[in-house]
């Protein structure tokens, strides 16, 4: 195979693909939807911060596992954000006809052979990460496939991530200093009195009427860069042992009895 930076699946023919060594082939799939985050962030945000930890994972992989071929699939711009579908730049879609894209997609994926696919997302909306549970569920069960999500867990049983509070702000100005409004400095600190837990309201019905949660002012460049690292690390963990099938898939305890007829249509 002719020799690039970053593989990239579409820049592949079907030859390529055919002759790749799916045993140790890794395909990294970005997904996030446009959401509203905050009036400081851009709406790519979460698609912003996916990429760059796709591309990350990659470049630690190449130097870990020099056996491993990694491929980049196209980033997926689509998925459902209820929290903050009433705000400009939000594109939400019925979250399950999300999770039929998510399922068909990978039934192909699987139909050519690859065996292993990891779903990178720095979206946590609730619903959209049950379809992508539900989505791997099904497809392992019909497919010779094992497909890992590895990050929703720190929204829900890791760290306490806000929307577009401190945390994201602080990857951000990481990653794309250029993309934070400096009016982040002057925004108030928005805690919820109602539990983040209340799916089915938007941030705005529940008080948080910019879109934003928690103390973005306190957001730093090396708390982004620290965040961003230990985000890279995770990942790079669970492709490891994604590749050595010792990964379980885990969907984070307060998404599983959440049924996805409850979603919000706006
Ligand atoms: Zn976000």
């Amino acid at each position: 195979m002719r020799k690039r930076k970053l593989l990239r699946l579409e820049e592949l023919n079907w030859k390529e693909i055919e002759g790749l060594d799916k045993e140790r082939t890794l395909v990294l799939i970005p997904i996030s939807p446009l959401e509203a985050h905050g009036p400081h962030l851009p709406i790519g945000t979460d698609l912003f911060i996916t990429e760059e930890i796709s591309k990350e994972v990659i470049n630690r992989l190449k130097k870990k596992k020099r056996t491993i071929t990694v491929l980049l699939y196209p980033t997926l711009a689509i998925g459902y954000c209820g929290a903050n579908l009433d705000l400009p730049g939000s594109v939400s879609v019925d979250v399950k006809a999300f999770r039929k894209i998510i399922l068909d997609t990978l039934k192909s994926i699987a139909n050519h052979g690859f065996r292993y696919v990891m779903i990178l997302t720095f979206h946590a909306d609730p619903f959209y990460i049950k379809a992508i549970h539900e989505a791997i569920k099904k497809v392992e069960k019909n497919r010779d496939i094992r497909v890992a999500e590895p990050l929703s867990k720190i929204f829900y049983e890791g760290r306490n991530i806000h929307h577009s509070g401190k945390e994201e702000t602080s990857i951000m100005l990481y990653l794309y200093p250029y993309l934070v409004d400096k009016s982040y400095k002057s925004l108030k600190e928005i805690r919820l009195s109602t539990s983040l837990f209340d799916f089915r309201k938007t941030l705005k019905e529940l008080g948080a009427r910019e879109g934003y949660v928690g103390d973005p002012s306190k957001a730093t460049m090396e708390l982004g860069r620290k965040l961003f690292n230990y985000i890279v690390n995770l990942c790079v963990e669970t492709a490891q042992e994604l590749l050595e099938s010792k990964y379980e898939n885990h969907l984070p305890k307060p998404l599983r009895y959440l049924p996805l007829f409850l979603q919000r249509k706006y």
